[in-house]
């Protein structure tokens, strides 16, 4: 750990759980402030814009700056940026989240589907609610059909709303695959992009030249923070505060083969200890 010099969160089982703050990790995150040891959050959270999310933890006693958070939304956004410039894209999301957008060539529910082939460049699936239409999807069919991009913010099944299990926006990608052929790229977690953003942004603050692997993913999620962010040379730690408990750490972090976290932790607050504390150490 003492190689450790920026942090990548997970917010959602790391910061909070189930809306409400988890204890110790608001000091936690004052702590590295007063460290000087920076971080990002990332979270596949994608129905709402940044400060938006950043207003509702913070009304919870959570407190994140919305300019060291990425979204699935942000992160959607910052590759179309990037890829699309100045080319029309159909993003199918809510219209707080399509302020992520702003400044680039979006076409409107109705234009897209008055679009002739080929006139838009590419197709963003986000969590819409009901954006989500049949009309909304069968353009955005037509448009992946004739040659637009197919990139959705991430392909996540169902979670939890006040509904209850609630089905997600990765049901609608997984539908729109099956009928164009087309793999979509996903932007959110566990693609590579999203942590290719928060390296970009840690090396803002920590100088260029810091490796990949000084930089630690801390999340509760074994595939989808852990291994995806060693996949792409970061450090990943596993934390027991949200999905994954002490009686499941075995089958997740050993099953079939699957490489293990570099680090488990009780807690963000306990990986904190470990960077901020000589002689602390994890597992
Ligand atoms: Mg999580």
């Amino acid at each position: 750990m003492s190689e450790v010099m920026g942090l990548i969160l997970d917010a959602d089982g790391v910061l909070i759980l189930k809306g409400e703050p988890i204890p110790g990790s608001n000091g936690a995150l004052a702590r590295l402030d007063a460290r000087g040891i920076p971080y990002r959050v990332v979270t596949n959270y994608s129905s709402a814009h940044r400060t938006t999310l950043a207003a509702r933890f913070s009304a919870r006693g959570a407190t994140v700056d919305p300019d060291r958070m990425i979204t699935a939304a942000s992160s959607s956004a910052a590759y179309t940026a990037e890829r699309f410039a100045g080319r029309p894209i159909h993003v199918i999301a809510t219209l707080d989240a399509l302020r992520e957008f702003d400044g680039q060539q979006l076409v409107s529910s109705e234009a897209a589907v008055a679009a002739s082939p080929g006139e838009i460049a590419a197709v963003v699936i986000g969590d819409g609610g009901d954006e989500l239409s049949f009309r909304n999807l069968d353009a955005a069919f037509r448009q992946v059909r004739a040659g637009a991009a197919l990139l959705a913010m991430h392909r996540n099944p169902w979670w939890f709303t006040s509904r209850g299990p609630t089905l997600d926006s990765g049901a609608a990608v997984a539908g729109l695959e099956y009928a164009t052929g087309v793999r979509a790229t996903v932007l959110g977690k566990p693609s590579p992009e999203v942590f290719r953003q928060a390296i970009a942004g840690l090396r803002q603050d920590l100088g260029r030249r810091v490796p990949v692997r000084a930089i630690a993913m801390v999340g509760d999620d074994p595939d989808a923070d852990v291994r995806a962010a060693q996949r792409v040379g970061l450090r990943g730690i596993l934390v027991l505060t949200g999905k994954t408990t002490e009686d499941q750490l075995e089958a997740a972090t050993l099953g079939r083969g699957r490489r293990a976290p570099d680090a488990v932790a009780r807690s963000l607050a306990d990986v904190v200890d470990a960077l901020t504390r000589p002689g602390a150490a994890l597992d």
